[in-house]
């Protein structure tokens, strides 16, 4: 079946097939001023899928020509990111501060063709001359100043002569565009800051909307792909491209940021919760930074299919947490081993079975996928099972255990409940069945009826460990912020399950191996606090979904 082409798609095949270019060149420019979120990650695929798709290049270029926001530290973990995502930049790592002479020559040049002066508004003038979406702006006092004198300006500008805020460079445009980017804005300004790559070389800054195009431009970028919200600069990135004479100037495309419903993005949000230790850092599986969802157990393959499933646009919309869980599941399904582990256990006595003797039991790996083969599970007279498998008085339709019934072990036998041991509390502390020897591993009891089928885990041999249950971070019964715009925060975003029981084997499974933990969910190996011997799983979903997959076909 053809694949249906999104509207970027169609963009690049008409330029190509027009000669406009012929070929494609994409990027990934990450300011790195904090950690890449799932929202990134539909940029990062979306830029790299085309540059995949046509046979083109993919850069991936640090725009940090903010010195005040920006940290190396970030720029190793987007790095991280990006490469674990599977966009490969190969060779093509840039940094925008790379061209900051390159870029300080486009401003001179402008400057000698009369399409930049130095300004000695202040900022606060600035914003009153430029008028209003009514009223058109008024002439910055500055602007017809000599070329030869605002060469020497804007030299001493970058000599340091001058103090932050003194005096910027600007574009001269058109102080009466119905555009009120093109009213000759700002294209450097005095700072006097150390970057983090340049150390104290400039003390001008250039500012994104003359940086941006230049950096496209400069590494031969053909399609420039950002987010709806520079749909209104983009009158300003051709002007800056064109002005500085490229004989084939890159082509700004839009297109909409991915949001996702009762899901906090915001990196202000983020940063409090981490400073308030309600996560344990930028990476804590709660969040959906792509450290996090990582952490948590998403596959880059899930992350894929729902930047995928979300699909390209230039309109506006929410995708749900339900859907990218259904795309973890899907991804899942035939590549983790289905195995049995306990979350909250209750002792099993099985009276009838020998004491001391260990069974081997043949255990499939994954139905669904003949290729994971199976293992032996250890069985014997002392298991653990759910708590929530037992009740001493059940409601009608519990077809678990129950005093009197019967049920299936999965993998072994059948057990009917003979009894039940509680401490002076009235807690339960053990149930007691006895087993059916006929009944080994689907043998022998056709025509018995037995509704339910529990998972367990011989007590004496399994490994005890640590499990991590999560909920959203925010009440999504309240919403995500209350009136003063702070979080509502869920208390039970986070529930520790100390002693969990699991099969012994995979106590040697590596950092973000996924299991099935079969009626419970999909768990991951934690990365940061699992110890040699001694895992500790993050769940990554429940097994449960109400996820419909859309309508396809649109
Ligand atoms: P800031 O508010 O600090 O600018 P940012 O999220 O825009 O944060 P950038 O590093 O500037 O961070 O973003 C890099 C790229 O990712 C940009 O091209 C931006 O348009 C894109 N991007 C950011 N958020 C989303 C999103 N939710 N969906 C799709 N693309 C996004
Ligand atoms: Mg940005």
């Amino acid at each position: 079946m053809e694949k249906h082409k999104h509207f970027i798609e169609q963009e690049i095949d008409k330029d190509l097939s027009e000669g406009v270019y012929d070929s494609v060149h994409t990027r990934f420019p990450p300011e790195p001023n904090g950690f890449l979120h799932i929202g990134h990650a539909k940029s990062i695929l979306l830029n790299y899928g085309m540059a995949k798709e046509y046979n083109g290049k993919f850069n991936l270029r640090f725009d940090d020509t903010n010195p005040t926001k920006e940290k190396s530290e970030f720029v190793d973990s987007i790095k991280e990111d990006v490469a674990w995502l599977g966009a490969d930049w190969e060779d093509r790592l840039f940094f925008a501060s790379d061209y900051f002479d390159k870029m300080y020559e486009v401003a001179v040049e402008l400057i000698k063709k009369g399409k930049a002066y130095v300004s000695t508004l202040s900022a606060d003038e600035v914003r009153e001359y430029r008028g209003t979406l009514k009223e058109p702006g008024k002439n910055d006092p500055d602007r017809d100043r000599s070329i030869e004198d605002n060469l020497k300006l804007f030299e001493e500008m970058k000599a340091g002569k001058y103090a932050d805020g003194e005096m910027t460079l600007r574009a001269k445009i058109d102080m009466s565009s119905p555009n009120i980017n093109m009213r000759d804005p700002v294209i450097y300004r005095i700072a006097h800051l150390s970057h983090h790559n340049t150390g104290d070389k400039w003390c001008i800054y250039p500012m994104y909307d003359f940086a941006h195009p230049l950096e496209d431009a400069f590494e031969g970028i053909t399609h420039s792909l950002c987010t709806l919200e520079f749909e209104d600069h983009r009158p300003l990135y051709d002007w800056v491209v064109r002005e500085a004479g490229f004989a084939h100037p890159p082509r700004q495309i839009e297109f909409a940021k991915l949001y996702l419903n009762n899901v906090v993005t915001g990196k202000r949000y983020i940063k409090k919760l981490v400073e308030d230790g309600i996560v344990d850092g930028w990476d804590d599986p709660r969040l959906v930074s792509i450290a996090g969802l990582r952490r948590r157990g998403y596959t880059p393959e899930s992350i894929r299919l729902f930047v995928e499933l979300s699909g390209i646009s230039k309109a506006n919309s929410t995708s749900e947490m339900a859907m990218l869980e259904y795309c973890i599941r899907e991804d899942l399904k035939p590549k983790a081993k289905r195995i049995m582990a306990v979350l909250h256990p209750l002792k099993l006595i099985i009276d009838n079975y020998p004491e001391g003797k260990t069974e081997m039991l043949k255990a499939v790996n994954n139905p669904e996928n003949e290729e994971l083969g199976s293992r032996e599970v250890e069985f014997g007279r002392e298991l653990y099972i759910e708590e929530e498998d037992f009740m001493e008085d059940p409601p009608k339709k519990y077809f678990r255990l129950f005093p009197g019934n019967e049920v299936r072990l999965m993998n072994a036998y059948f057990v009917k409940c003979v009894g039940f041991d509680k401490d002076e509390n009235g807690k339960i502390t053990a149930v007691h069945c006895t087993y059916d020897p006929a009944t080994k591993q689907g043998e022998g009891f056709e025509g018995r009826k037995v509704k339910g089928t529990i998972h367990w885990i011989k007590a004496d041999t399994a490994l005890k460990c640590t499990a991590r249950l999560y909920e959203n971070i925010v009440d999504e019964e309240k919403g995500v912020y209350d009136d003063d715009k702070n979080l509502n925060l869920n208390p039970n975003s986070l529930t520790v399950c100390e002693d969990c029981y699991v099969e012994s084997f995979v106590k040697d499974a590596k950092a973000y191996e996924s299991f099935q933990f079969v009626r419970n969910g999909y768990f991951t190996v934690d990365s940061k606090d699992s110890k040699e011997g001694a895992p500790v799983f993050n769940r990554i979903v429940s097994l449960k979904s109400s996820f419909k997959l859309p309508e396809q076909g649109k």
